[in-house]
């Protein structure tokens, strides 16, 4: 017997009869004996909707009562789920995080959370119920509810998975798991029977949303592996898990894009030390999140600066850009609002050699230019016009020959 937390997305429990269909998935697995514990998201559409409410009436809402109202939807899905499991005879209850005692810090509406407690939980599983608690939300140490940021539910359960030493904690979704690449661009994208924990964060940054980032951070820190598994159908998913537990190392595990990004160069700037903090610090004072970083001092007097940022910022980047031309004497300025990013990501890079060459390579052969290069342990990112996109994503999924990738068996649970 195994104790199991189960997270179901907005997707899942969009409709009565979705919720039903949960029920029957819980019950299901509460009847091969294990203990149960489910967490769920609102019902699809409910969290936007609220939020629109609260931006409808005002332009900044409090982020107090902002959390007061975002948090109800999962509580209505909550209440909702444990009435259809007793309609089908499964006792359970649920509970809100304020209820359970999900602690928080105080940072309204990206709240982190601090400590789970557990001993209800223990109290209800040993009794034999369901325990449905909701997600997204905790109390903060002045009693006041808090929220997690969008796609916190994930969060929720990854943190009471690791709080009650779970043997596995499932997220259920609308896709079958975690695929080489978006299959709604790449058809042929496989599904990966695993995934480092490494590799998902490389993944999820990049708009690969199946999780939310700050669960695979957190999984990771807890060495609690998380499957990611479809609602609808009885496939095994992805396993999220940790290095060590990955017998063969793929050398490339999945292609990770990024459409909506753009990018500012500042030519013949005086090359100087802290040239760099001068014009960087000029964009994030503004809150500009910068993302890639080039330089270029091949003359050793001026520098070249190349950065990229997200495309719902690169006016405002340009600006001060700009401005920053004018006092720094630079020579010029080129920007591009229309490049992506594409990064390759895999745990076998960090051993083997070649990956780049292989990928400039097949790149090259289709007449892709590549604007911009990074690289770390485990990717490679490139920023290329967002026109080529589709192109390289193709050609490098052929090149990697990652429509090959079979799928392994994984162990149906993890033992503690
Ligand atoms: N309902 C929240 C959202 O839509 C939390 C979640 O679904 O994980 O962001
Ligand atoms: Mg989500």
């Amino acid at each position: 017997m195994a104790l199991i937390v189960q997270k179901y997305g907005g997707s899942s429990l969009g409709t009565l009869e979705r919720i039903k269909h949960v029920a029957d998935r819980v019950h299901q697995a509460r009847q091969e004996g294990h203990d149960i514990v489910v967490v769920v998201s609102a019902m699809q559409g409910d969290t936007d909707r609220l939020i629109q409410l609260a931006t409808a009436l005002t332009a900044h809402p409090n982020p107090r009562e902002y959390d007061a109202l975002v948090s109800t939807g999962e509580q209505v899905s909550m209440s909702l789920l444990a009435m259809a499991l007793h309609n089908i005879a499964c006792p359970a209850r649920s509970y809100s995080g304020t209820q359970i005692g999900i602690m928080t810090d105080h940072a309204h509406t990206k709240a982190r959370i601090l400590d789970i407690k557990t001993h209800l939980i223990q109290e209800e599983l040993s009794q034999g119920y369901v325990v449905v608690i909701a997600g997204f939300q905790g109390i903060n140490p002045r009693g006041d509810v808090t929220t997690l940021g969008r796609g916190g539910s994930d969060t929720t359960a990854v943190a009471l998975a690791a709080a009650l030493r779970a043997n596995e904690c499932q997220i259920y979704t609308d896709v079958e798991g975690v695929y080489t690449t978006d299959p709604r661009l790449i058809p042929e994208a496989s599904l990966l029977s695993h995934i480092s924990f490494e590799e998902m964060l490389e993944m999820s940054s990049l708009g690969a949303k199946v999780l939310q980032m700050r669960s695979v951070e957190l999984a990771s820190q807890h060495n609690m592996p998380i499957r990611v598994l479809s609602t609808f159908t009885n496939h095994p998913g992805t396993l999220v898990t940790f290095e060590e537990k990955i017998m063969q190392r793929r050398l490339v595990s999945g292609i990770a894009f990024s459409r909506e990004e753009a990018m500012i160069a500042i030519n013949g700037v005086p090359y100087k030390a802290g040239i760099e903090a001068q014009i960087l610090m000029k964009v994030s004072d503004a809150d500009i999140e910068i993302d890639m970083i080039a330089q270029n001092a091949a003359n050793k007097e001026t520098a070249d600066f190349t950065f990229t940022v997200q495309r719902k910022d690169f006016a405002k980047t340009l600006i001060i850009i700009e401005e920053l031309s004018r006092t720094l004497n630079a020579t010029s300025i080129q920007s591009n609002a229309n490049v992506a990013k594409l990064s390759l990501v895999g745990i076998g890079m960090r051993s083997q050699t070649g990956v780049a060459s292989k990928m400039f390579q097949a790149l090259g052969q289709i007449g892709v230019t590549i604007q911009m290069i990074t690289t770390s342990e485990i990717k490679i990112s490139v920023v290329i016009d967002e026109s080529f996109l589709e192109s390289s994503v193709r050609v490098l999924h052929d090149a990697f020959e990652l429509d090959k990738i079979k799928l392994e068996k994984q162990p149906l649970f993890m033992e503690t």
